[in-house]
């Protein structure tokens, strides 16, 4: 079927989410780097997303799903295929419980830690700073500050790939550092519900703010980034082996290994995705020629390369 003929397919059955094309990824990812998607679709309901994942199947079309693309490096030519994103439409938080809530998978984790907060609901603070959504923080597992994801999470509501219908205890999640089985097996989070523990207000809101405050003064949130750029090496720190190796403020255009945090790579402006990913390389040798210890990225590096 030509992309036209999915383009209005998507436009005439989608209940309530935006169709785009050729939308510049850089406008979706906090790298602002990444050339086009052919096709988006700002989902802003569960019918949406599977209505879109049950077309793009019928036509054997790629799709794949992005919350607030910030731990994603697109490279420039784009994205050939169908970049479902979790739309504002998609991100209620609701007490699901005494000590429980379930949120929508599009909503962001300052809003979801805000309303549990807003709840008496301590413990998911540390999620605050994060700056994607629910869905990609139980996707990577995210954490901060000696919490993870899966420490809070009850269940997860998903779809697999076939567009199944799945509803998994945190047990059946596989969670481990920065993954989980939905990572493995490349489902579509919907939601996921999370136990947390009775609190105040006031001192849950001091703890955010004092965590806050710890990434402000040692994160360049001033700059786009897409975060720590690799993982935890075992034994290791990322960033300390990139400062020890004297590679603070390298650059490559206007990608630049943060002089405030080495483990970041800051966009300073204009950076392309194919400066970002040349300065991932020469760090990755620099590091393993000096320390013998391999850098993997943490962050997800997804589509083309531009045709020169
Ligand atoms: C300034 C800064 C600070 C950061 N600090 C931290 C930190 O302290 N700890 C940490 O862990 N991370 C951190 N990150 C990285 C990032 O914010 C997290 O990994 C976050 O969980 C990604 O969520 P997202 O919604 O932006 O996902 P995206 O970047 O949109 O996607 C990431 C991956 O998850 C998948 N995905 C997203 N949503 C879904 C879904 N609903 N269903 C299926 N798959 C999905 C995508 O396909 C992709 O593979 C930081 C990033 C920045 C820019």
């Amino acid at each position: 079927m030509p992309l036209i003929d999915l383009i209005d397919k998507l436009q005439q059955s989608l209940p309530s989410g935006t169709v785009l094309t050729g939308e510049p990824m850089a406008r979706h990812t906090t790298f602002r780097v990444g050339g086009p998607a052919d096709v988006m679709v700002l989902a802003d309901s569960g019918a949406d997303i599977q209505k879109t994942v049950a077309l793009c199947r019928e036509e054997n079309y790629p799709f794949i799903i992005l919350g607030n693309g910030s731990n994603v490096l697109v490279r420039d030519g784009g994205i050939r295929g169908c970049v479902i994103l979790m739309g504002e439409g998609y991100s209620c938080v609701v007490p699901s419980g005494e000590d429980a809530v379930y949120a929508h998978a599009g909503a962001r984790n300052n809003r979801f830690a805000e309303t549990c907060m807003e709840l008496g609901l301590a413990g998911c603070e540390f999620i605050s700073g994060i700056p994607g959504t629910i869905g990609g923080a139980v996707f990577m597992n995210a954490g901060a500050y000696g919490s993870e994801t899966s420490d809070i999470v009850k269940a997860v509501r998903a779809l697999d790939r076939e567009g199944n219908f799945l509803e998994l205890t945190r047990e059946e999640m596989g969670f481990s550092y920065r993954h989980s089985l939905a990572a493995e097996r490349e489902m579509i989070i919907l939601g996921a519900e999370f136990q947390l523990k009775k609190g105040n207000p006031a001192e849950i809101a001091a703890r955010i703010a004092d965590l806050n405050g710890r990434r402000r003064d040692r994160q360049p949130l001033e700059y786009p980034s897409a975060g720590s750029v690799f993982k935890r090496p075992l034994g290791h720190f990322a960033a300390k082996l990139i400062d020890d190796a004297g590679l603070k403020g390298a650059r490559v255009g206007d990608a630049q290994v943060s002089e405030k945090h080495a483990g970041f790579i800051i966009n300073r402006g204009a950076a392309a995705a194919a400066d970002v990913l040349e300065l991932i390389r020469r760090i990755q040798n620099i590091v393993f020629g000096m320390f013998g210890v391999r850098l993997e990225t943490e962050v997800r590096i997804l589509g083309e390369e531009a045709l020169s």
